[in-house]
């Protein structure tokens, strides 16, 4: 991810070397080649305006230090910037005063919600917490399955409708599970819910449903690093929808050109926690801005 962003981030740079000063043309220059390397790694349009805004007035301003020459305070800008569009600090999960803590996952089908929902159990219990998943993709018809094979593979006991039982209502399912957490001193619950392709009514209502019925402590954004300029549309849909309170960037290991990464945040407000970075189940970062925009910066 990021490889032609990073390249042409740093075939800008390079032409700034040897300069003694930057005039203004040079800096009008220089951030109209960051606008068009920031959109043509599908970066959202407002995103793009906003960060090449605040280079441009970083740039000209009189923060001119003696330590650094006009490359490298280009570089220390826009890395700045990236940090901030990434989210500044990062962010750990919310734990609620009285177990269990409630998180829940909620994104398009294909986003990786599952397979998180697997990785974040396994981090918890690497912590010392007693997760339990919950089932509550009763959609399509192997997701049930699917989960288990990921709690078992974690350790991690799972909460599903007994096949047979009549149970078909993912609300009650995921009811009972807080109702089950409390009684097997389980202190998390991670439940992974129904998406759906594309943006749908009804997937966001039974969402809406999912979280009135648990009301979580941290509801979860999963969303597919590599889907383009779509981020801002189904983040904006997540975000009126369901109420979202974090984001999970999933598929950071792909060859995209990472857009959504950059977009995710301004277009939610809500930071960015996790990083899903591969199909192992060990393959999960805590999120950490800083970290990001030096590995974009190379
Ligand atoms: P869900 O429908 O949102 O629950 O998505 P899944 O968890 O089933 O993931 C969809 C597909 O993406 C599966 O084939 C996963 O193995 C794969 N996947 C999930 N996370 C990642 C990731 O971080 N990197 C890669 N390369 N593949 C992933």
């Amino acid at each position: 991810m990021f490889d032609t962003l990073s390249d042409r981030l740093s075939g800008i740079f390079t032409k700034l070397r040897g300069k003694g000063r930057l005039t203004d043309a040079d800096v009008d220059a220089t951030a109209r080649e960051i606008r068009l390397a920031l959109l043509e790694a599908d970066v959202a349009l407002p995103v793009v305006k906003a960060f090449i805004h605040a280079v441009k007035t970083r740039a000209r301003g009189a923060e001119v230090s003696q330590a650094l020459n006009p490359a490298q305070q280009i570089i220390k800008i826009v890395h700045d910037e990236l940090v901030g569009v990434l989210g500044g600090e990062a962010r750990r999960l919310q734990f609620a005063k009285h177990p269990p803590t409630v998180i829940m996952l909620a994104g398009l089908q294909g986003a990786g919600k599952t397979t998180f929902a697997g990785k974040l159990a396994g981090l918890l219990k690497g912590q010392g917490h007693q997760p339990l998943l919950v089932a509550c993709d009763l959609q399509r018809p192997n997701a049930v399955n699917q989960l288990q094979v990921v709690g078992e593979r974690v350790g991690v006991e799972v909460y599903a409708p007994q096949p047979g039982s009549g149970v078909g209502d993912p609300v009650q399912v995921a009811r009972d599970s807080v109702a089950h957490a409390t009684r097997a001193a389980r202190d998390i619950v991670i439940v992974d819910t129904a998406g759906r392709l594309g943006i749908d009514g009804e997937m966001m209502a039974q969402a809406a449903a999912i979280r009135d019925a648990v009301e979580p402590d941290e509801t979860l954004f999963v969303i597919d690093a590599m889907v383009g300029q779509d981020a801002v549309a189904t983040a904006e849909a997540f975000r009126d929808g369901v109420g979202i309170t974090g984001v999970v960037l999933s598929k950071l290991d792909g060859d995209a050109r990472g857009g959504a990464a950059l977009s995710v945040r301004h277009v939610t407000g809500q930071p960015i926690m996790y990083a899903s970075t591969g199909e192992k189940l060990t393959d999960v970062d805590v999120f950490h801005p800083e970290r990001m925009a030096s590995r974009i910066l190379g």
